[in-house]
């Protein structure tokens, strides 16, 4: 097994401050973790419905896709390059991924934003923190156990949706980098890769979440964008559910 489970001092500094704030908020929110028998049920029963093969658009708005190379570094300098949709005109950075290549837990979230498109990195500015934070409380981090990046490498203007014939563009990055970091669980943040990963295109993100799909055989957990609990605080206790079934998953595996 890679990585480790073990809770270091800033996952504990990470739920002492998740705890305050749930204080403060006068709210319950810790929920009993699952028994080692009921993680189990749920990696079993995973849905096999989740998405083989993510979608590649054919639209008259996408360059035809070059073979996308085998290594991992040889992925990255294609996706640093990449113009196949009309995102390539208004980025400043492409966003390739942070954290662990090797790591246990690959985080999918939608498109960078303002902060990411500037820095290059996925995540950062508070939603990026706060997912830290989160992440930290279950002992997961970034540094050694976790592997983040988006559906689109590139920032939609203005931060609107992405359209579909971006992320069907953008999409076979996205498999090909999880096919080679592999990692034990997924966690899709949001709507956007909650609904590509399962391949359920139509259902709604509250639908999906709160049960364990699988994506090629990798048991996957959907849950909410950090920055859609930034804005709306009182979805933090499904988000920290979401976090106990991962969790509770990995440690089954
Ligand atoms: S969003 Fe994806 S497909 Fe579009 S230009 Fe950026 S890397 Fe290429």
């Amino acid at each position: 097994m890679r990585g480790s489970s073990k809770r270091r001092p800033e996952a504990e500094q990470g739920a002492r401050l998740l705890q305050q704030q749930i204080e403060m908020g006068g709210r319950e929110l810790f929920m009993d973790r699952l028994t080692r028998e009921q993680a189990l049920a749920l990696a079993a029963a995973a849905k096999s419905s989740g998405a083989d093969i993510l979608p590649v658009d054919s639209g008259e708005n996408v360059k035809s896709l070059p073979v996308l190379p085998a290594s991992y570094e040889e992925l990255r300098s294609a996706a640093l390059s990449c113009d196949r949709c009309q995102l390539a005109e208004s980025r400043t950075q492409v966003v390739f991924s942070d954290g662990a290549v090797d790591a246990r837990l690959v985080v999918v979230g939608e498109a960078p934003g303002a902060n990411e498109d500037r820095t290059g990195v996925p995540f950062v500015g508070a939603a990026g923190r706060y997912l830290d934070l989160l992440l930290a409380t279950v002992g997961m981090s970034r540094r050694d156990s976790v592997y983040i990046c988006n559906v689109l490498k590139c920032r939609p203007p203005g931060n609107r949706n992405p359209m579909a014939d971006e992320i069907s563009a953008c999409s076979s990055f996205l498999e090909k980098q999880l096919e080679l970091v592999h990692p034990e669980a997924l966690l899709a943040v949001g709507s956007f890769a909650a609904q590509l990963l399962t391949g359920q295109e139509k259902t709604a993100l509250g639908r999906l979440r709160g049960e364990v799909h699988s994506y090629r055989d990798i048991p996957l957990v959907c849950t909410y964008h950090p920055a859609a609990l930034l804005r709306n605080p009182k979805w933090t206790r499904s988000f920290w559910d979401d976090l106990q079934l991962l969790r509770a998953v990995m440690d089954s595996a």
